[in-house]
């Protein structure tokens, strides 16, 4: 598929392909929508097998931020910068500047900040070219590490679950396999053991693995693949996208999805799948919204409680969605689909009333 015929299929609005020649950096600035307002969505830097699969992580994660932001009450579109190359060898302040000149270009229309395989020190040299990065260390002005409020609010997605299917938001005791280990998986299963679930985790760093056994002796560890075949309550992935598809869901021994990661339905018609096999699927741009909310907030000069107090939103908007997708027998990301498509909608038609200037 050609790149106009792929962004009209998904109605992006803009594709920014930039290269410099000095350090190398080759970067994808995706704009899916900007009706509510300019894209939010952070930088990922990865070492893609090929430049098609590099344009297409950023235009469907581009895609997810305009749905996320719209689905939460942001005033913004969505939108993802995409670094094709390996963060663990080129990175370098040149190339991060060389970013912060080729955003800069889009005068805002975009703005962004961390990722997979991206982390603040990376955006405050970017942060010296433009001015459009978010997300930076506490000291540089910025709202500091996205993972605790995004953990928080996946822990209270989890629990709203919890109370649409069992009548009872406690996890106490609930058998929960979390799938990766990371800054947000560590933070989750913080929350969890708090709360007293029973917690299976895994992850492919088995260094990191060993180090949460050896510190909560109470949590259980599988390897990477059997996660999937785990009985529990609840799943959640916390790693990566594209877990929850044709060969994982007949596995799923769970009554409920929930997890962090981005992008997990490997295809839409997983959501489908998951309906079908009456398994409660929290859409995972709605529960993991809350770095997005985090960042949004920082823009309007952080207020870490209002921040909080909007990620703990969360929960009454995922009941929300939970109910509209019984009343309406649709799959829960197809709710929460409607939703965000209701909102650019009746907040995007407002720009139609003429005010003078
Ligand atoms: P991270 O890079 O810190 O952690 C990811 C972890 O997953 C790592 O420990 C990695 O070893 C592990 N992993 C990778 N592949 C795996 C596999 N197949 N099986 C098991 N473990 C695997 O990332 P993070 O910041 O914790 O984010 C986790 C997910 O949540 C990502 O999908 C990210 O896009 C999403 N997310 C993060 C934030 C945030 O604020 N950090 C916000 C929204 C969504």
């Amino acid at each position: 598929m050609g790149v106009f015929e792929r962004m009209m299929s998904d109605g992006h609005e803009q594709v920014v392909f930039c290269y410099d020649r000095a350090t190398g950096l080759r970067a994808i600035i995706a704009i899916h929508d900007t009706t509510l307002g300019p894209a939010l969505g952070g930088c990922r830097m990865w070492p893609y097998p090929s430049e098609a699969a590099a344009l297409e992580d950023a235009l469907r994660l581009a895609r997810a931020m305009t749905y996320k932001s719209a689905a939460t009450g942001q005033n913004h579109g969505g939108g993802k910068v995409v670094i094709w190359g390996d963060p663990a060898a080129e990175k370098s302040e040149a190339l991060f500047r060389a970013l912060g000149r080729f955003v800069g270009t889009l005068g805002g229309r975009i703005v962004t900040g961390t990722d997979v395989g991206t982390d603040k020190q990376d955006f405050v040299w970017a942060k010296q070219e433009s001015p459009w990065f978010v997300g930076l260390p506490e000291e540089e002005g910025g709202s500091g590490d996205t993972a605790v409020l995004t953990a928080y609010g996946v822990w209270l997605g989890m629990k709203a679950a919890a109370r649409f299917v069992w009548g009872d938001d406690s996890l106490r005791g609930r058998r929960v396999a979390l799938q990766g280990l990371g800054k947000v998986g560590t933070r989750l299963l913080g929350h969890l053991l708090e709360e007293e679930a029973r917690v299976t985790v895994t992850d492919i760093r088995p260094e990191r693995v060993a180090e949460i056994c050896a510190t909560h002796p109470g949590v259980a560890a599988v390897a990477p693949d059997a996660i999937y075949d785990q009985p529990c309550d609840i799943f959640s992935p916390s790693a990566l996208g594209g877990v929850l598809n044709d060969e994982t869901i007949p596995r799923l021994r769970c009554a409920i999805v929930a997890g962090s990661a981005n992008n997990q339905l490997a295809e839409r018609r997983h959501g489908d799948l998951l309906y079908e096999a009456g398994i409660l699927y929290a859409p995972d741009y709605v529960i993991n919204a809350g770095g997005l909310i985090q960042v949004a907030d920082e823009l309007l000069g952080f207020h870490p409680e209002r921040a909080r107090r909007k990620v703990a939103a969360l929960y009454d908007l995922l009941l929300r969605i939970f109910a509209i997708s019984r009343e309406e027998g649709i799959p829960t990301c197809l709710a929460a689909d409607r939703l965000a498509e209701q909102r650019i909608e009746q907040i995007g038609r407002l720009g139609r009333i003429y005010v003078p200037e």
